[in-house]
């Protein structure tokens, strides 16, 4: 797989109860965990604005 240069990452909003979504640029990438169910990237471990985090997606079976 292509390591990807920006993610669409998801969060859940609790204020409007509705999933955001954002742009994140990818400065290193460090991996994926991948959904125990469809088998799709569930989450990228990746550095960005110099910080390490983990950054959720949507994966095939949460897509509405
Ligand atoms: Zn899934």
């Amino acid at each position: 797989m292509d390591k990807p240069k920006e993610i669409e990452s998801v969060e859940w909003d609790d204020v409007e109860k509705t999933w955001k979504t954002k742009k994140i640029l990818v400065e290193e990438y460090h991996g994926f965990t991948e959904c125990r169910y469809c088998h799709r990237p569930l989450s990228y471990n990746i550095k960005s604005d110099g910080e390490f985090k983990v950054v959720y997606v949507k994966c095939a079976c949460t897509r509405t």
